[in-house]
C-alpha cells in the first residue's frame, strides 16, 4: 500500500484541525476510555468534568463521588482509584501540571503507550502517532504492517510514516474506523481505499473460488 495515497486520501476525506484540548481532560478521558466503547468514555467524562475539573477537585475527592459519574465506562471501580491516584502525583511531582514528555507520562499509573502519544497529540500538539483498536485494526487490514500488539504497529508505522504525518493518524482512522473500516462488517465496497486494501483482496479472492 503506497503511504502517500493513503495519507492524501485521510487529509481529504478527514480535514485535522489542531484545537490543543486541556492537558488534564485528556489524560483522564483517554484513561476512561479504556477497555471501553468510544460513546460510554464520551458521557463518562462529560458527567465527570461536570463535576470536577482540575486535578486538586479529583484529588480532594472522595472514590464513590469519582466512582458514580464514570460508571458509563465500565472498570469504575479501578478507574476511579487510578484517576485519584494520577491527580495527587500530578499535583505532588508535576507542580499541578500534566507533563509534556513521553517518559514522565509513562510514570503515571495506568498510562501506557496509547495514552501518553494520546496526551502529546491532543494537549500538546506534539509529532506522536497512538495506537488503538481502530489504528491496529485498519493498519493491518490495509497491510500497512503486519503486527499483532499495537505497540508492534506503533513501530512500523512510525517508520513508514513520515514524521511530519503523525499527529493526524489516530483521529483520522478513528473516524474512517467508526463510519467505515468498522470492526465487524466492514464497508469495502464503498470503501475510499478498497483498491489498496489487502483484506479486501483476500476476501475477494477467497470469493472467486
Ligand atoms: S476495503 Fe474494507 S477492510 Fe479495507 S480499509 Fe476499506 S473498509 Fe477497511
Amino acid at each position: 500500500m503506497k503511504v502517500s495515497k493513503l495519507v492524501s486520501f485521510l487529509n481529504s476525506k478527514y480535514p485535522f484541525k489542531i484545537s490543543s484540548r486541556e492537558p488534564f481532560k485528556v489524560l483522564i478521558s483517554t484513561i476512561l476510555s479504556q477497555r471501553t466503547r468510544d460513546e460510554n468514555t464520551e458521557i463518562a467524562s462529560s458527567n465527570l468534568f461536570s463535576k470536577y475539573t482540575t486535578p486538586q477537585a479529583i484529588a480532594d475527592a472522595r472514590l464513590e463521588d469519582i466512582e458514580s459519574p464514570i460508571k458509563p465506562a465500565g472498570f469504575y471501580r479501578v478507574k476511579a482509584r487510578r484517576i485519584r491516584e494520577i491527580s495527587r502525583i500530578i499535583l505532588r511531582r508535576f507542580n499541578g501540571r500534566v507533563p509534556s514528555s513521553f517518559e514522565e507520562l509513562l510514570t503515571l499509573p495506568g498510562v501506557g503507550r496509547k495514552t501518553a502519544n494520546c496526551v502529546l497529540v491532543f494537549a500538546y500538539g506534539k509529532d506522536a502517532l497512538p495506537v488503538d483498536t481502530h489504528v491496529h485494526r485498519i493498519s493491518n487490514r490495509l497491510g500497512l504492517v503486519s503486527s499483532r500488539t499495537p505497540h508492534q504497529t506503533e513501530a512500523k508505522l512510525k517508520s513508514v510514516i513520515p514524521k511530519r504525518h503523525w499527529k493526524p493518524i489516530n483521529a483520522q482512522l478513528v473516524q474512517f474506523g467508526r463510519e467505515i473500516c468498522r470492526p465487524i462488517n466492514p464497508q469495502c465496497s464503498i470503501c475510499g481505499l478498497n483498491a489498496l486494501c489487502q483484506f479486501r483482496k483476500k476476501r475477494l479472492q477467497i470469493k472467486q473460488k
